[in-house]
């Protein structure tokens, strides 16, 4: 198998996956859109899927990254929805706003006026506010009461629309544990981002977005399970 085929054969075990996931759940697959994190991936890899086009949503989670590779023509000349999904740095803010589509990561109201204070006339920028699901990791993000301040407080903004949440697993926590951590944030989300509207619950990367499939999770994030080059059965 060439690295081509190799990595067209990744995406079609996570695209298999995730429909597995749906009948188990018995969710409509077209409720889901599949986040390619490109943060880690060879160049021609994600042009492997942009050229064939596989993927749309593309995540990156450093700027200037992100900047030096969306901006070459080979990249640009794709049509992409481009996500930031790091921890945004306020200085970096006004560059971000001027170049992504979504920030998954917004988890503070300074960050999000500096982002709406920088947003190009008629851009909107959609954001998720990143929840945490555990004290114990250092992870960014709020817990979920203060999340959930945040993104009704964000609602006051009009050219940062809040359309969600965005959480990642505990280390190391065990699938039943998941499962109720996700399903409270998919409750939260439930009531916070009623159906009907244009609404994200971004949960699951490589490891656990089946159950996060399972569990609500409609914007899955996922990098090495696509990406990686020595994955098991390959
Ligand atoms: C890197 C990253 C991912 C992708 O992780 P994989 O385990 O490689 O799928 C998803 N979400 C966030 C926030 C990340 O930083």
């Amino acid at each position: 198998m060439n690295r081509e085929e190799m990595i067209v054969k990744n995406f079609q075990n996570v695209q298999a996956a995730l429909l597995a996931a749906c009948e188990r759940s018995k969710r409509n697959p077209n409720e889901i859109t599949l986040l390619a994190v490109t943060k880690y991936a060879k160049d021609e890899d994600v042009l492997t899927l942009l050229q064939k086009g596989l993927i749309r949503h593309v995540g990156e989670s450093r700027v200037q990254q992100a900047l030096a590779r969306w901006t070459r023509p080979d990249f640009a000349r794709f049509d992409t929805v481009k996500h930031f999904i790091g921890h945004l740095q306020k200085n970096k803010a006004a560059k971000a706003a001027r170049f992504f589509d979504f920030i998954d990561s917004l988890d503070d109201w300074d960050t999000a006026l500096t982002l709406e204070r920088a947003l190009p006339q008629g851009k909107t920028l959609r954001a998720l506010v990143q929840v945490k699901l555990t004290d114990k990791d250092t992870q960014s993000g709020l817990p979920l009461a203060q999340a959930r301040e945040l993104a009704k407080r964000l609602k006051e903004l009009s050219r940062v629309r809040v359309c969600g949440y965005m959480a990642i697993a505990p280390q190391g926590a065990q699938t039943a544990e998941l499962r109720r951590l996700f399903a409270q944030l998919k409750q939260a989300f439930d009531e916070d981002f009623a159906p009907g509207q244009e609404r994200y619950l971004s949960l699951g990367m490589s490891q656990d977005f089946e159950t996060a499939v399972e569990e609500g999770s409609s914007l899955p994030r996922i990098g090495s399970k696509l990406f990686a080059d020595n994955l098991e059965g390959l």
